[in-house]
């Protein structure tokens, strides 16, 4: 862990600071009074890619009209990502989980065709006039 997010103000820290040099509330990295933010803990599903059917877990920060701010890691938090509304799902582990296997095996399905072609490819011959 190099960093965490101050709670309050979303500001990226060093873990070895005594107070946030932005809003100036004083850093307790554990405990009850914990607040930084250490660990992204998603909570919607983002897809920001359009055309592709890549699903990228997320934690929502702050609505807009037509947009909202996301952080899809702990860096982000300061700098978040701006995402349409309508590419923005509920998060849910299983389908996340089911999507992505899947698109590891149509991956390595894309891999081994490409290895066929390839190998009958090898048998052609230059033609001989
Ligand atoms: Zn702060």
């Amino acid at each position: 862990m190099d960093g965490v997010v101050c709670t309050n103000c979303h500001t990226w820290l060093a873990i070895d600071l005594e107070t946030c040099p932005s809003c100036g509330t004083g850093i307790v990295l554990d405990g009850e009074t914990k607040n930084v933010i250490d660990r992204l803990q998603p909570n919607c599903l983002i897809h920001r890619y359009a055309g592709s059917d890549l699903l990228e877990p997320a934690v929502f920060i702050k609505e807009g009209k037509v947009n909202a701010k996301v952080a899809t890691k702990l860096k982000e938090y300061a700098k978040p990502l701006t995402v349409p509304k309508n590419e923005i799902y509920t998060f849910s582990q299983d389908t996340l989980s089911s999507i992505q296997a899947l698109r590891n095996e149509r991956t390595a399905t894309i891999m081994r065709y490409d290895q066929l072609i390839e190998s009958h490819w090898k048998s052609l011959k230059p033609y001989k006039i």
